[in-house]
């Protein structure tokens, strides 16, 4: 980096798997990226027990460990990572401008890889009781759950993975579905239905969060039947979906509906110069090889282009 390290070729906002491979290939093609980290190094997937499903780890990888494995390939050849939070963005001219926690950088590319966070139910008792009793980590909270009763909602890849993670403390999981049919993969569902410690409550939606000092319990409501009841639970875990980390792009990059940055074949977003990968550009896969697979894409593109500008 130039200009007092705050001027970069390539600038990446973001260090979960898609950011740390652009790093990766920007870094190997001797253009020095820096990566802006923000809250999550490693992104979601360091909030994951275990990766079973990234090539090259026959018996899994540890989210976490994979996260500094891809940072440490990623430094070897030159990258740099700061932990800074970025906040505003100026694409109306180049070199372009982000504003993070620490001040300004300016970047001649920039690739946007600032991933997704959890969705919130949005009911009555969710926000008072997050952490206390409520939860959107397993791989975090799960360890507080010894021998004591969970809940999860969802019926999504996460709701069964991490349902089936926090079987190692709890004494049960209960999954609550608001269909009478999952959208997990079909090992993960078969896994868990065949798990002693987990059981289903199908076609069903918590209404109410209830407790004091902590969770107690949950208002539930059966979506066929309109019949409410009360769950009594020492934990819950929402695995209801992502939404992606795009705000500060709203009005400077094309996007769809729900907020995913639209990117071509390329990874181009409608700003020359400006990439998006990995979950906040992806609204199908979103897997940690797809979202490294954008990354490196981006990365390749994004040396394109500076190489064609430079002549
Ligand atoms: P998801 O696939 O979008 O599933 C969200 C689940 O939450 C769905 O079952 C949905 O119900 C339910 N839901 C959504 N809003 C709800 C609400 N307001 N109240 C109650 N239930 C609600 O999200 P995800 O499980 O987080 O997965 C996201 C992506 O990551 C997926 O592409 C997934 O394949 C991937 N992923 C993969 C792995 C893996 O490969 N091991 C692990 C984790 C995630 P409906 O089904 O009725 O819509």
């Amino acid at each position: 980096m130039s200009n007092n390290g705050r001027h970069a070729k390539v600038l990446i906002l973001g260090a979960g798997p898609a950011g740390l491979s652009a790093a990766l290939y920007a870094a190997r093609a001797e253009l020095a990226p820096v990566v802006l980290t923000g809250m999550q190094l490693g992104g979601q997937a360091a909030l994951t027990h275990l990766i079973e499903n990234y090539p090259g780890f026959p018996e899994g990888v540890g989210g976490a460990q994979l996260g500094e494995l891809f940072q440490k390939q990623a430094e070897h050849f030159g990258a740099k990572v700061e932990f800074d939070m970025a906040h505003e963005v100026d694409f109306s001219k180049r070199p372009y401008a982000v504003t993070a926690d620490s001040g300004e950088y300016t970047a001649d590319t920039v690739i946007i890889t600032t991933g997704a966070s959890p969705n919130h139910l949005q009911i009555p008792g969710e926000v008072e009781l997050t952490g206390r009793g409520v939860s959107y980590c397993a791989t975090c909270d799960g360890w507080f759950f010894k021998d004591k009763k969970v809940v999860v909602v969802g019926g999504g890849d996460s709701a069964l993975e991490e349902g089936l993670f926090i079987t190692r403390y709890a004494s049960s999981v209960t999954i609550i579905h608001r269909r009478d049919e999952l959208r997990a993969s079909p090992i993960l569902q078969t896994r868990a239905m065949n798990h002693p410690k987990i059981n289903f409550i199908w076609d069903t939606v918590v209404t109410e969060i209830a407790g004091s000092e902590k969770l107690e319990s949950l208002k539930l409501k059966n979506v066929k039947t309109g019949e409410e009841s009360i769950f009594e639970t020492d934990g819950l875990f929402i695995f209801i979906g992502h939404t992606p980390n795009t705000q500060m792009f709203k009005g400077k990059l094309d996007m769809n509906e729900l907020g995913y940055i639209q990117v071509n074949d390329k990874m181009e977003t409608n700003v020359r110069g400006v990439y998006a990968a990995g979950e906040a550009a992806d609204p199908h896969f979103k897997q940690v090889i797809t979202s490294a697979g954008m990354g490196a894409a981006a990365a390749i593109q994004a040396t394109r282009l500076l190489e064609a500008e430079s002549g």
